[in-house]
């Protein structure tokens, strides 16, 4: 748990699913459904200016009763959009999710965009640990009784 986000982007890329402040939320939908992924980030000239959600969408739009194709992706996102850095360690990144009740992490290495971090892909690296380790520990004690 001490392991620095790093070591989840070395597995799953640094992609980053991204829409322009001038797209409507039925094209930033359309982007989420294409990659099939729950949020894409807002840039302006790559400089990251929101967050949206699938839990927007539910709770901003249709909650709302907006209509997705009038409403432009900057009315229903989340502005000042909580960051982490390729040194925050998996940890830390599970309290953060934990504490802010969101679930998903971009991750700024210097400014520059080095992709996003669900809490699913946390939970699948917790999942390939555990099953790593009790492989590990099933070739020792196998190992153990052959000697
Ligand atoms: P989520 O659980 O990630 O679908 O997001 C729940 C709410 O938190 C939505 O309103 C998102 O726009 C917002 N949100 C998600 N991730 C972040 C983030 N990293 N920083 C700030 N707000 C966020």
């Amino acid at each position: 748990m001490n392991t620095p986000i790093t070591a989840i982007l070395d597995r799953k890329g640094c992609r980053v699913f991204q829409v322009a402040p001038s797209a409507s939320v039925a094209e930033a939908v359309a982007e989420m459904n294409r990659q099939k992924v729950g949020s894409v980030l807002v840039l302006e000239s790559g400089r990251l200016v929101g967050i949206f959600t699938e839990r927007d969408v539910l709770r901003r739009v249709v909650g709302a009763g907006l209509d997705p194709t009038k409403t432009p992706v900057t009315d229903v996102m989340t502005s000042g959009v909580q960051t982490i850095t390729p040194a925050t360690t998996i940890e830390e990144t599970l309290v953060l999710f934990t504490e802010k009740r969101f679930r998903h992490l971009p991750v700024l290495d210097a400014g520059r965009l080095a992709g996003t971090i669900s809490i699913g892909d946390i939970t699948r690296w917790m999942a390939d640990e555990n099953r790593a380790e009790a492989q590990h520990l099933k070739n020792y004690i196998t190992s153990g009784f052959s000697a």
